[in-house]
């Protein structure tokens, strides 16, 4: 038996990167995976490897913070495949700069996807998973989140930010059988860390007790655990995936 077993799955971010692994383990799992991206194109192309790996998958193209689409796109999901059972909130971006040289766009840019991109997602998926009586939902923090870093002020209050949020959704929910829990995930090999120097990757990885970044599949393999009813008596939780970077 699947794990996520005719489960209908809306992840965010999810055309490349972890929310694309995330998706792709949902599938293997048994479950449908629906894609929210803001790149038709890309999106596309995560449909066609989906379905090549023979998994059914559905895409729409959308900005997290586009509450009037958002809110459509769930509103056609639920007329189309009857529920939503799985949210994964994991559309996230960097705009890094040191406090005093960082603009006010890139503060609110970051925070307004990172952040506010969760909270609108979690608001109207919740409105049927509440009716449902059943859902979980996910949210990709990250360590910066809890550990802050120089040159990150914007990104790292916007996880902190998340946690909180996942914090409060989990006890609003709860006794509707909902659960929320936060996935805080360390140095990730994907487009967003590729721009890295070498230098700077290896004095990360050095810092790394299992001494190796980690891989999307690290994240994906939690999220469907997380997702599944093995975790059901977990809610209101922020696990790590970071190899012990932060402990
Ligand atoms: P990624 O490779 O940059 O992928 C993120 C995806 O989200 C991209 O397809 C991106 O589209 C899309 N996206 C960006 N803004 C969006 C918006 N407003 N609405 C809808 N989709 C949007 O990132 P990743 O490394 O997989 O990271 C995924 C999540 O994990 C993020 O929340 C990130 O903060 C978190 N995380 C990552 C790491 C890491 O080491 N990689 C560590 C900790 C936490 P475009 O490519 O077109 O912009």
């Amino acid at each position: 038996m699947k794990r996520l077993n005719e489960k209908i799955a809306l992840i965010t971010g999810s055309a490349r990167g972890i929310g694309f692994a995330i998706a792709k383990a949902f599938g293997s799992e048994g479950a449908t995976p629906i894609l929210i991206d803001i790149q038709q194109e890309m999106i596309d192309s995560a449909i066609d490897e989906l379905q090549t790996a023979g998994i059914k998958a559905y895409g729409y193209e959308a900005d997290v913070v586009n509450t009037e689409k958002i809110a459509a796109i769930m509103k056609e999901i639920v007329k189309e495949h009857h529920r939503i059972d799985i949210l994964v909130n994991n559309a996230g971006i960097t705009r890094d700069n040191l406090i005093l040289r960082m603009k006010e766009e890139e503060w609110a840019r970051v925070i307004d996807i990172n952040l506010k991109g969760t909270f609108i997602c979690t608001q109207k998926a919740s409105r049927y998973m509440l009716k449902q009586k059943e859902g979980s939902i996910i949210n990709i923090a990250s360590v910066i989140g809890i550990t802050g870093n120089a040159g990150q002020a914007n990104y790292a209050a916007s996880k902190g930010g998340v946690i909180a949020l996942t914090k409060s959704a989990a006890k609003e929910f709860a006794s509707r059988n909902i659960r929320v829990n936060a996935v805080a995930p360390g140095f990730i090999k994907t487009e967003m860390t590729a721009f890295l120097p070498e230098e700077v990757v290896t004095k990360y990885q050095e810092s790394i007790p299992l001494n190796r970044l980690g891989s999307v599949d690290d994240v994906a393999n939690l999220c469907v655990f997380l997702a599944s009813e093995e975790a059901c008596y977990i809610t209101g939780q922020t696990v790590n995936v970071d190899g012990g970077l932060i402990m």
